[in-house]
């Protein structure tokens, strides 16, 4: 069984206290030097600079900022220009942008909003100001990337779920020794075949198969192979299967049953033909002599295109009337009882 990947939901509330990484982008060193200063007696806090606008972007992808101090006069590159680059990195697409300008001028500070800049200060701005925005950013950057790392967990255990719970109804139909449909799944499949035949009006066949002498192939050879014998039995029948819509289902013990969607009479029956010498094929060595001394089935073949007056029980009983002619005239054989 897989195991869920687990997440701690309280994380979401829990007060953000991973450590905080500022990146300034400037070309004066001497900025650098000034916010490093600030930023020095800040234990939670990491500092990088870069001074090279150029680089900009493949330092930040490296280092994985919380939040990007961003000059926007350099040489070479617009500061505007930068921030664009920042949006459209994937790495960097939310990382929060304080642009840091010579000057409070309107038409500049619009500028930087629309470019994706979260905000503005001339510098250098006081360090109480300073280190406020940077922990007001980088905390609520640090609080997203929790919150969406716990919504791809939450997503993940979902979808592990979902196919859990597949797999579950996978295997509450399935037949154990055999993997063809249980008994189960064969009863709610008759009943939704049956109903489908009397809205359409179409010719509903059912085969019930026996192993013959089982009992004593068990007696004989042990339950370890009669196991292994009802698993060959099983495979043939599915491989037999032509139609898509047809159903291969163990009906219990030694006994197996097809639904045939669709079939008519002859049809079925020609298939039943077909099954009892597939089976026979398989040269399962038997001690009885009914054919040669290996493993045979006999077969029961009934037919009923639905009415108001029928039910789905009259068609396994009617398969099981065929089935004990076929046995009555002694085995691999295909019986087929008047309807
Ligand atoms: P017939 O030809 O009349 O069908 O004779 P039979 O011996 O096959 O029929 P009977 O009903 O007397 O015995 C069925 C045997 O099938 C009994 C049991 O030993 C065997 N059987 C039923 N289910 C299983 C199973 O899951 N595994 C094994 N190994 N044997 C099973
Ligand atoms: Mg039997
Ligand atoms: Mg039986």
């Amino acid at each position: 069984m897989n195991s869920f990947p687990h997440f701690d939901v309280s994380q979401l509330d829990r007060p953000v206290s991973m450590p905080m990484m500022v990146l300034l982008v400037d070309d004066q060193a001497m900025i650098g030097e000034a916010v490093r200063r600030a930023l020095a007696s800040e234990s939670n806090i990491d500092f990088h600079f870069c001074s090279d606008p150029l680089q900009a972007v493949s330092v930040a992808e490296q280092i994985h900022p919380t939040v990007i101090l961003q000059d926007l006069v350099m040489p070479g590159i617009d500061g505007l220009q930068l921030l664009a680059q920042y949006r459209a990195s994937s790495i960097l697409r939310d990382v929060p942008i304080i642009v840091l300008s010579t000057k409070e001028d309107p038409k500049v500070k619009c500028a930087a909003f629309t470019q994706g800049a979260n905000d503005y200060l001339v510098k250098l701005p006081d360090v109480v100001e300073l280190l406020a925005r940077i922990r007001y950013h980088s905390r609520s950057y640090l609080a997203m990337q929790q919150r969406d790392e716990a919504f791809r967990a939450l997503r993940e255990s979902q979808q592990q779920l979902l196919e859990t719970n597949l797999m579950l109804q996978r295997l509450m139909r399935a037949d154990g020794l055999t993997g063809l449909a249980n008994r189960r799944h064969f009863d709610d499949c008759l009943s939704t075949e049956w109903a489908r035949a009397q809205r359409e009006q179409s010719a509903l066949s059912l085969l019930m198969i026996d192993v013959d002498y089982f009992k004593a192939f068990n007696d004989h050879f042990g339950h370890v192979a009669g196991d292994d014998a009802l698993r060959q039995v099983a495979s043939c029948l599915n491989e037999m299967c032509s139609r898509s819509t047809d159903i291969a289902a163990r009906y219990g013990g030694e006994e197996f049953a097809m639904i045939l969607p669709g079939t008519s009479p002859g049809g079925a029956r020609l298939l039943a033909e077909k099954i009892r010498l597939s089976v026979q094929a398989l040269a399962i060595a038997h001690t009885m002599p009914s054919a040669g001394s290996t493993v045979t089935v006999s077969l029961g073949v009934a037919t009923l295109t639905p009415s108001a007056d029928t039910t789905p029980t009259q068609l396994v009983q009617l398969a099981d009337q065929g089935l004990y002619l076929a046995k009555h005239k002694g085995r691999n054989q295909v019986g087929m009882a008047a309807g």
